[in-house]
């Protein structure tokens, strides 16, 4: 059989520079009229009472949501109630903003899906099950490295998955890039996030699916992590914040192209079990991949210890056998990340007992 290449929808369009945020009510301007002519702003709850709230352009028919992160990743009952809740209230919007990091972007993707496709957003986790196209809708990161601002899916814990809403309409209709707002990012969760892409340049190089186009974007992504977190520039400055939104977008479109692995497969068995954060939860499993990915491991390691980063070990002490039966089934499960990491013979490799092994070194 022919090998079938990816074709994939990329994001309308693009603004990057320090201040674009100022040009977004001009961005919005001529989508107004669509619809019940009224936009959803999903704002980081971060910003309530912080210098952006105040520039954030929702006009007085508008409808504002500044939401909180902090307690979990977002789900599929908060999508449906807030879908619920914006229908009910006005109708179908001109369109959504979110204005956060991958929990926010994630919301707004999604909700932009729900708020024209009926029922559960249960129903449509998993690839292309969405029927309809959704509101247009305009991501704005706030903070860098998951990619959420470039990819095809939008994240949700369900009672039964952790999975995506992937599917062409899911991918953002137009992207504000603006270093300056992820200059308050705190110290931990810069390093998290970050690595994140890191994470996924290294996964997405070191597999099967690798290949001109995602080597492109992943050694460029990489080439940035390394002058963000490694040597004398290294730090939170703004030629690093210019930089890191650059690497976290090619990091995003580098896996889009070939896929993610190891870390990412026993990542989502942490986090769907326990709940740990998703690029936290990649840190702690990075630490302990020397046998996967020698050299990404080693470099992964040396920027830990350059930013005095303190990942927890012996976490697993606290786990039973049937919490790690439970995380190992969850990654297993996960078999287009182990086709392209190990191979058509990915089941004579990774066994439960192998992924059972591997989340007792954490
Ligand atoms: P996040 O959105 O969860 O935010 C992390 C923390 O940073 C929060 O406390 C938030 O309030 C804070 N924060 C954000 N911007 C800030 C700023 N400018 N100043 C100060 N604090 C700020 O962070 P994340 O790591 O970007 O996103 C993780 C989520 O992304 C997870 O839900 C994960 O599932 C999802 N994700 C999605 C994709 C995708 O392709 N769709 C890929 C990877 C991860
Ligand atoms: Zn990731």
């Amino acid at each position: 059989t022919p090998t079938i290449h990816k074709n994939f929808k990329g994001v309308e369009k693009t603004v990057y520079g320090r201040g674009s945020f100022g040009q977004l009510d001009a961005i919005l301007a001529p989508h107004r009229a669509d619809n019940e002519g009224y936009f959803v702003f999903l704002v980081d709850n971060y910003f309530k009472g912080k210098p952006l709230e105040g520039q954030v352009p929702a006009h007085a028919e508008d409808l504002s949501y500044y939401i909180s992160v902090e307690e979990h990743e977002p789900t599929t009952d908060q999508i449906d109630q807030l879908r619920d809740e914006i229908l009910a209230k006005k109708g179908l919007p001109s369109g959504v903003v979110g204005i956060g990091g991958g929990s926010i972007m994630d919301i707004a993707k999604a909700l932009s899906l729900m708020l024209t496709n009926e029922g559960s957003s249960t129903l449509y986790q998993g690839l292309n099950l969405i029927k309809k196209p959704g509101v247009y809708h305009v991501g704005v990161p706030t903070i860098s490295g998951t990619g959420a601002e470039v990819s095809m899916t939008a994240v949700l814990t369900g009672p039964v998955k952790k999975l995506g809403l992937k599917c062409e309409w899911t991918v953002f209709n137009q992207i504000v890039l603006d270093p300056e707002l992820i200059a308050s990012v705190p110290r931990n969760w810069w390093f998290y996030t970050g690595m994140d892409t890191y994470i996924h340049c290294v996964e997405s190089e070191n597999g099967r699916l690798n290949n001109a186009y995602s080597h492109a974007y992943a050694e460029q992504s990489m080439k940035l992590c390394r002058e963000v977190y490694l040597g004398e520039h290294s730090g939170q400055t703004p030629e690093n914040d210019d930089k890191l939104m650059v690497a976290s977008m090619m990091g995003g479109l580098s896996l889009t192209y070939s896929e993610v692995g190891v870390c990412h497969a026993l990542s989502y068995g942490l986090s769907k079990i326990l709940g740990t954060r998703h690029c936290y939860a990649n840190c702690l499993i990075m630490n302990h991949l020397e046998d996967y990915y020698p050299q990404g491991v080693a470099e992964f390691k040396e920027m830990v210890a350059y930013h005095q980063i303190d990942l927890p070990q012996g976490l697993s002490k606290d786990w039973s056998d049937d919490t790690i039966t439970q995380m190992a089934h969850v990654s297993y499960n996960l078999p287009h990340m182990w086709l392209h990491a190990i191979g058509d013979n990915w089941q004579e490799v990774i066994t439960i007992d192998v992924l059972k092994d591997l989340f007792r070194r954490l």
